[in-house]
């Protein structure tokens, strides 16, 4: 069991390294306090990321401070993140959130957590209700620069092709396991560029094996790669007489591939 996990640890450094040769180094800045991007990871739940960052502005320009947000009608919050969805259920647990670490911290700031273990951390803020593991482990990371690992659906895609985790392993389940094989220090620069890989190259559909640096260690992409021909740009889109047909199979017959490895 311990030489699996040195095993992993090493495979998750070696992946590490091929990232950054591919799209860069990553050094992590604070994206601000951690009231701050904790507010901001709840309301990107259930939206994207643009309307949460408006809804987020719009809060931050209207309330000047959270004890103002904390003190406000709440349906003068909730006008403020309708952009958001479920504004008003948001606004109440953004109001019990403040209340409660105003309580029970005498002020309304979470910086205390830069001091915590990962896991008591993480403990604390899953403790309030709406606030899960990832919404959690995005505050942590991106406001303290903790040893967690924030694993979303692409993250969860490369995790699994790469066999760092089971095939059939969750979001949670994925961060309890990757978080302890990163090294110290390396959990921001893990999560962006696995991010940014799942979006560019380890897409669900037409993965970018051929050109993708981390095939040696690839147990998906070397089959992907086995059963289909490197796909040249715009041949599938022309639909160039004598070129479409063999390209088509060979796209139906890799995605049959892919998703028989995907299940085991
Ligand atoms: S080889 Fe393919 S499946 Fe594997 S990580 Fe790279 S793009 Fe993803």
């Amino acid at each position: 069991m311990a030489s699996r996990v040195a095993e992993k640890k090493l495979k998750v450094r070696r992946m590490l390294v091929l990232l950054t040769r591919m799209y860069g180094r990553r050094t992590w800045t604070s994206r601000g306090p951690g009231l701050d991007v904790l507010v901001e990871a709840m309301l990107a739940q259930n939206t994207n990321m643009a309307n949460a960052r408006r809804g987020y502005a719009m809060l931050r320009r209207r309330f000047s401070s959270w004890t103002k947000v904390m003190n406000a009608q709440v349906a003068d919050v909730q006008r403020e993140i309708t952009i958001c969805g479920l504004a008003r259920m948001r606004a109440h647990r953004l109001q019990d959130l403040l209340r409660t670490v105003k309580r029970q911290r005498g002020r309304l700031s979470l910086d205390f957590l830069a001091d915590e273990p990962p896991a008591d951390a993480t403990a604390y803020l899953t403790a309030f209700h709406g606030i899960g593991p990832k919404t959690a482990a995005v505050t942590l990371l991106f406001a303290f620069d903790a040893a967690v690992l924030p694993v979303d659906n692409g993250i969860l895609r490369v995790a699994r092709r790469l066999r760092l985790v089971r095939p059939k392993a969750r979001d949670a389940e994925a961060e309890r396991v990757l978080s302890p094989l990163v090294a110290e220090g390396r959990h921001y620069a893990t999560h962006t560029l696995m991010f940014r890989h799942a979006k560019e190259r380890c897409r669900p559909r037409n993965p970018k094996c051929h050109e993708c640096a981390l095939l040696e260690m690839c147990p998906w992409g070397r089959r992907v790669v086995k059963h289909k021909p490197p796909e040249r740009e715009g041949d599938v889109e022309s639909g160039r007489r004598g070129r479409r047909p063999i390209l088509l199979l060979a796209k139906h017959a890799s995605a049959g591939i892919a998703k028989r490895a995907e299940a085991e």
